[in-house]
């Protein structure tokens, strides 16, 4: 059964100070105009009272990160006899993801099912994922670019969290959601929770209530793939797009990545960084062929992978969290839910009688 415990606002700073002796603990905060996570610092305090500008994917995929070094050793004997010396570097950093929203959270679910995919698991990731624990805010209310009642989640989703922190009065309302989330939970800053339940439930049936009537997705994978060879449909939905990745570099549920090895004579790293399917570099390859070599190419990969070829692959769940980061960090006002819409209701035109 799942613990439930109180935690005065006061305490919070104290409990994160003691997390913090077993594992680093992210927590938003302000940076210029942006909420980022960053490792805690009790000077700079944090900041959940809004969903943090970019989401913690620090923790589990981070920007950068090396993989393995190497380093070629010749046989002086015979020349052309080169050893190569390989050193994994499995991270082993425990992670506290604190403050995150609901949606942040199930962003990694959609992970999970492409890096832990059976036989087929990135051990950089696994490792990661084992290491991190999510401490979710549930949310007050739906802002109008939130649209996670219509990918089933919403403002108090469990999914993907170890602990639910739902505001009550003077405190909040812990949940523990995953049998590790317990391990959290035994600090004497923590009381027992269970009068404040009552009171926690009638804040999320709020929230709920409080979201946008949420976009009818239903028939997006079929509906994409009818317009895939629609070339005038892709390049009016891209027509403003200027290319600057923005949408994916603060995708809760992106996840794609380049390799590159830095050499340095005989040693060198692998690397793996983030990548961006909006870039024209994206699938340009050696020989100069582009596959996606306009916007509205970029643009209908983007948009069919989340509401089409994932979920088709993936016992229909939508890769989208709808955290609506992308529709509010666009430059030029790209909204990937009136491009679903447009493509779910796109009927051809049908030829005039003669
Ligand atoms: S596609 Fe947009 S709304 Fe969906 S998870 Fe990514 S950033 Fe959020
Ligand atoms: S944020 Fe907007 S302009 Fe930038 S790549 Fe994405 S859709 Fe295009």
């Amino acid at each position: 059964m799942a613990q439930t415990k109180f935690i005065k606002k006061e305490s919070l700073s104290a409990w994160l100070e003691e997390l913090g002796q077993d594992h680093e603990v992210l927590a938003p905060r302000f940076e210029g105009d942006s909420i980022i996570f960053r490792p805690y610092d009790s000077e700079k305090g944090f900041f959940i009272d809004r969903e943090a500008t970019a989401p913690p994917k620090k923790a589990i995929f981070p920007q950068s990160e090396t993989l393995l070094e190497y380093s070629q050793i010749k046989d002086m004997e015979n020349l052309s006899k080169i050893a190569m010396d390989v050193k994994e570097t499995i991270p082993t950093t425990s992670y506290v993801v604190f403050g995150n929203r609901p949606c942040d959270a199930r962003g990694f679910t959609m992970f999970d099912r492409v890096y832990l995919n059976g036989d087929k698991v990135d051990v950089y990731y696994k490792a990661r994922r084992e290491n991190t624990y999510f401490i979710t805010l549930s949310c007050e209310k739906g802002e109008a670019t939130c649209f996670c009642n219509a990918v089933g989640s919403g403002p108090s989703d469990p999914s993907g969290s170890d602990l639910l922190m739902t505001p009550v009065k003077d405190g909040y309302y812990i949940e523990s959601i995953s049998k590790r989330g317990e391990e959290l939970l035994k600090s004497s800053l923590l009381t027992d929770g269970s009068k404040m339940k009552a009171e926690a439930e009638k804040y999320k049936k709020a929230a709920d209530a409080s979201m946008n009537k949420a976009p009818d997705f239903a028939g997006s994978p079929e509906k994409l793939l009818a317009v895939f060879d629609n070339g005038a449909f892709w390049e009016e939905m891209s027509d403003k797009c200027i290319s600057c990745g923005a949408c994916t570099y603060l995708c809760p549920t992106c996840y794609c990545f380049n390799i590159t090895d830095e050499a340095n004579g005989l040693k060198g790293t692998r690397i793996r960084s983030w990548d961006n399917c909006m870039s024209a570099q994206f699938t340009s390859e050696a020989s100069g062929h582009n596959p996606r070599p306009a916007k509205a190419n970029r643009l209908k990969n983007r948009v069919g992978h989340k509401f089409s070829y994932y979920p088709d692959l993936h016992d229909g769940v939508i890769s989208c969290c709808g955290c609506g980061r992308c529709i509010k960090s666009c430059p030029v006002g790209v909204d990937i839910r009136q491009i679903v819409l447009s493509a779910i209701a796109y009927k051809p035109a049908t030829k005039k009688e003669a």
